[in-house]
């Protein structure tokens, strides 16, 4: 201590009150509960904060101890604490409890010291409490919450993968290794999202602009072999349902992480494709249905070619067939007369099946010498057909019409060829009558 030999008494006393005045205005103006206690764990002070802590003044903490204020499990607890600290000196930290005057038990952190005597004897211990409560519901609440996503990410039929700021994989889910064929997490370690050639550049560089992307595509695992990028059980190619989330720490500041999410949609998609062929397409013969067909009738009505031409075929002879050979020699004669139309035109030519044996060609910037040059190749690829024998014998009447846009409706056009269509069927009829 630096005591002044020469000073009085009366002065040193003086002295030190106002010290202690000092010191119990400086723990006072400290938020934390502070107290001291001596070698028997009588109180001997405390501040304000400890006060308004107990809701208790110090006149009435003052000389008592842990058992005549706190509930005897805590004071116990205290008790126990504070003989290990006199037994080891030094500092000591512990979490606790302490019954708060608001009635609820605070979860708290003591701090606690030893002060020594003169002859260096313990003489007592000081005492801070840090409440803990907010932090501890926080820390739970945290736990609670990474608990529910760590759920969301193991669990997810959605396959999860987490990038870096560099676009270097970071996590990936148990969903997103099976979509990818994948069977070892290592296989995939530092992949680079930026380096997947399934990644548009465009979509690469929206992600680094911070926007988030999300596409439908096809996805190659050709390319993923032929880019040696990672070891995988799958081949040729899915459909995935992409959405890539870059995540900044703050507004406006680039992208931390890259989150996607990968959806395996390659059922969907094929299922819309076959509905849509479905929707189109003639099941028996392959050929488009008329509903697609009266579609293509209107497209050309609104397209800029100037002439469209229409040929209508109807088979000769089938309901005689199916009387006499049954419904599904009927079926192969339809198909057989299917191919042989279809193929007496370009790919390009939409040939469509509109009735029971009644088909229809649109030939789009047509002349009447076109319309007679492809009938022509009709009845040779019958004639053929027939003479090579592999099928049933085909025979079908031809009705042509072909006319100039500018003054004709397409289905106008369509009721010529089918007019004309019987009218060779007339004349064939009495060909065969009077032969
Ligand atoms: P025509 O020579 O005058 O053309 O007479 P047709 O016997 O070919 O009969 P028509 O063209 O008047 O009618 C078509 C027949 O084709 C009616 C129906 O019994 C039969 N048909 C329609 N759709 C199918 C089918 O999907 N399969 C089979 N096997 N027959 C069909
Ligand atoms: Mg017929």
């Amino acid at each position: 201590m630096d005591q002044h030999p020469h000073q009085p008494t009366e002065q040193k006393t003086d002295d030190c009150r106002d010290r202690l005045g000092f010191l119990q205005g400086l723990i006072d103006a400290i938020p934390n509960p502070i107290f001291y206690k001596d070698r028997d764990g009588r109180y001997l002070g405390c501040n304000k904060a400890f006060e308004a802590y107990l809701g208790t003044t110090r006149t009435e903490i003052v000389g008592k101890t842990v058992f005549d204020l706190s509930p005897p499990d805590l004071a116990a607890r205290y008790h126990e604490m504070d003989e290990r600290l006199f037994r080891d000196g030094g500092v000591q930290e512990y979490e606790a409890s302490v019954l708060h005057d608001d009635g609820n038990r605070h979860e708290v952190e003591f701090h606690k010291a030893v002060f020594l005597a003169p002859d260096g004897r313990p003489q007592g211990l000081v005492g801070v409490i840090l409440d803990i409560t907010e932090r501890k519901r926080a820390e739970e609440a945290l736990r609670v919450s990474e608990e529910r996503f760590r759920i969301i990410y193991e669990q997810s039929p959605i396959g999860i993968e987490l990038y870096d700021e560099r676009g270097e994989l970071l996590e990936i889910n148990a969903a997103c290794l099976e979509i990818f064929g994948v069977a070892d997490p290592d296989a995939v370690r530092g992949f680079r999202l930026f380096e997947d050639p399934n990644v548009s550049a465009s979509a690469k560089l929206r992600l680094q602009g911070g926007e988030e992307v999300r596409y439908r595509t096809p996805f190659s695992f050709d390319l993923v072999r032929e880019h040696g990028l990672y070891k995988t059980s799958m081949s040729g190619i899915i459909h995935i349902d992409v959405i890539i989330t870059p995540i900044s720490a703050a507004d406006g500041a680039p992208p931390a992480r890259y989150l996607v999410q990968v959806q395996d949609v390659t059922e969907a998609v094929l299922r819309e494709e076959n509905l849509n062929y479905l929707s189109m397409h003639d099941q028996l013969t392959g050929l488009y249905n008329r509903a697609y067909f009266e579609m293509e009738m209107e497209r050309v009505q609104k397209s800029r070619m100037d002439t469209a031409g229409v040929i209508v075929c109807d088979i000769d002879g089938l309901k005689a067939i199916n009387d006499t050979r049954g419904h599904q020699a009927g079926d192969e004669l339809i198909r057989a007369a299917a191919g042989i139309i279809r193929k007496s035109f370009r790919d390009s030519d939409v040939v469509a099946r509109i009735g029971g044996d009644e088909f229809v060609a649109i030939v789009p910037n047509c002349t009447p010498e076109i319309l007679v040059t492809a009938s022509l190749r009709i009845d040779r690829n019958i004639a053929a057909h027939n003479l090579a024998g592999s099928g049933p014998a085909v025979a079908v009447s031809i009705g042509a019409a072909c006319g100039r846009l500018a003054d004709r409706r397409v289905i106008d056009i369509f009721n010529d060829a089918d007019a004309n269509m019987y009218a060779d069927k007339a004349k064939r009829r009495s060909g065969r009558g009077a032969s």
